[in-house]
């Protein structure tokens, strides 16, 4: 867990759970040169951190993305402890989109209910289409995903959404067709403070 203040708007940065993969597996495209070596274990294998970040401005409290969650042994909830965050503190939560990797503390396993129990979930639109009736009803998206919409706590957003006055989900389409970020200022100076795939 680490934290950084930008004016009025706090970031922290939290682990879920770090898994190592093949260099090769990673970075399919890329030659394994020997600068690389130093993010790499004996094996060639990369360490990737499935994280999250919260980010505070006044009352606001939005949790961007939920990680693996229980199943991948996920340290969310401890990490959230960590920075005295509690799940009910939580005001909003934001998607990057709606891979199993981002969306994992999602729902209580034990009540079916979601877990961030007094926040709104914002949901890209655009991911929310991609992945049709089918795949809503498998996986990782049935399980975590669509008892939001059943809970009555979901919005689908899209474009640029305000969150706060000072807090902007902006569309930055790419490894989903969905995809935001969150920008912490005015749009014309540019800052975005989170992005992940
Ligand atoms: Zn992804």
């Amino acid at each position: 867990m680490q934290a950084i203040k930008i004016g009025n708007v706090e970031i922290v940065a939290l682990v879920d759970t770090i898994e190592a993969y093949p260099f090769s597996v990673v970075y399919p495209k890329a030659e394994l040169l020997d600068w690389h070596r130093e993010y790499l274990d004996d094996d060639n294998n990369v360490a990737l951190n499935f994280g999250a970040y919260v980010v505070r401005e006044g009352e606001t409290t939005l949790l961007v993305d939920t990680g693996w969650g229980p199943e991948q042994h996920g340290r969310l909830l401890e990490e959230l402890a960590a920075a005295s965050i509690m799940p009910g503190a939580v005001t909003h939560v934001l998607f990057t989109h709606l891979h199993g990797d981002h969306t994992g503390w999602n729902i209580d396993r034990g009540t079916g209910l979601p877990l961030f129990a007094n926040a709104r979930y914002l949901v890209p639109q655009l991911d929310w289409e991609y992945f049709g009736e089918k795949e809503r009803r498998l996986g990782s998206f049935a399980r975590d995903v669509a008892p939001l919409e059943a809970a009555g706590v979901m919005d689908l957003i899209g474009g640029e959404t305000t969150i706060t006055a000072g807090l902007t989900a902006i569309a930055t389409p790419g490894h989903t067709p969905g995809t935001p970020a969150c920008s912490s200022l005015p749009r014309a100076r540019g800052r975005a403070c989170s992005a992940t795939w």
